[in-house]
């Protein structure tokens, strides 16, 4: 079993969609990946920045859940990251309404000790000079760093996300930022032009299209499973993230075959993040309802067919 290292935001959302809207929330990057990845069981730890605003209760349930929170340091006098955001009616597209980084503005993340020899590095959205400090402070390569990053950092610091994006083995990116990074309106030729850059593996994530899977020209495409109802989809990028590395972390295998399970687990609690508001599918979730719905995942996929 490997160890697993996740940076990221960790924030209050405001989140409005056709069906409600929520006051401050638990939210952030790191909060869905950890929540995902603790599915595994795999030994996780946050490195993160927040206000003296944020509950205890909120810090007590990553503890509940076994990750580590002694690198989220906390900002006496300051307030937490703040994002408010509005999805339109289709829940493909969404506008951000407000951004206030308040102690992310200045943050300097420290990794702890006992991680600089963690196994995989788990890079949430965040910006690329924090994203950068994480990896020159690991003391022992990584067998895997894995960056998700937005469109934001491409907009306003591309240079540092192209020194960050030449350092890792995995990026996972949507489909939009995909085309604005490489340039390019096909997925596959986005794919080579970002392989190129410096990740063996391209992960690109079509929503509820799915999921692609790039590697040395050979492709792999998992659906998102058709649900009756997405209720908000805010984190499901980096639910599906924190189940990609999770699961790697704890099989402790990085081959390409392993990978395209890990793209599935992904897929498949992403699935349940947009069933309710914010972290409360993930929070709730129990080991049975996944493997229940891992089994409607491959049913999903599966035919025969003879080729001759
Ligand atoms: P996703 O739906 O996967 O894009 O992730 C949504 C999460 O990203 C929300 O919970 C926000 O708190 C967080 N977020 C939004 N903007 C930023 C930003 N500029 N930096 C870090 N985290 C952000």
């Amino acid at each position: 079993m490997g160890k697993l290292l996740i940076v990221g935001s960790v924030a209050f959302d405001a989140i409005e969609t056709p069906f409600g809207k929520t006051d401050k929330i638990l939210g952030g990057a790191a909060p869905f990946i950890s929540l995902a990845a603790s599915q595994f069981n795999v030994e996780s730890a946050i490195v993160s920045v927040v206000g003296e605003d944020f509950p205890q209760e909120y810090l007590d349930l990553f503890s509940e859940k076994n990750i580590d929170i002694n690198a989220i340091e906390i900002v006496k006098g300051e307030k937490t990251f703040f994002w408010k955001g509005k999805y339109h009616n289709d829940l493909n597209s969404r506008d951000t309404l407000e951004t206030q980084l308040n102690v992310l503005a200045n943050f300097k993340p420290v990794v702890p000790e006992n991680y600089k020899n963690a196994d995989v590095v788990m890079l949430g959205n965040l910006n690329p000079s924090v994203q950068l400090s994480v990896i020159a402070q690991m003391e022992t390569k990584p067998k895997l760093i894995v960056l998700d990053t937005m469109n934001f950092w491409m907009d306003n610091t591309l240079d540092e996300l192209m020194d960050v994006i030449e350092k890792v083995d995995v990026i996972t990116i949507n489909d939009e930022e995909a085309r604005q990074l490489s340039g390019e309106y096909s997925l596959v030729k986005a794919a080579e032009k970002i392989h190129a850059m410096g990740p063996k593996y391209v992960v690109i994530k079509k929503g509820e299209h799915g999921a692609l899977l790039f590697h040395n020209g050979n492709v792999f495409f998992a659906p998102a499973l058709p649900l009756e109802e997405v209720f908000d989809p805010t984190g499901a990028g980096d639910t599906f993230a924190g189940g990609f590395t999770g699961y790697l972390a704890k099989t402790d295998d990085y081959s390409f075959e392993n990978m395209k399970r890990a793209v599935i687990h992904g897929s498949n609690l992403a699935s349940f993040c947009v069933e309710k508001f914010g972290t409360r599918r993930l929070k709730e979730l129990g080991p049975d309802e996944v493997y229940k719905r891992l089994q409607q995942f491959k049913a999903l996929t599966q035919f025969d067919i003879e080729i001759s």
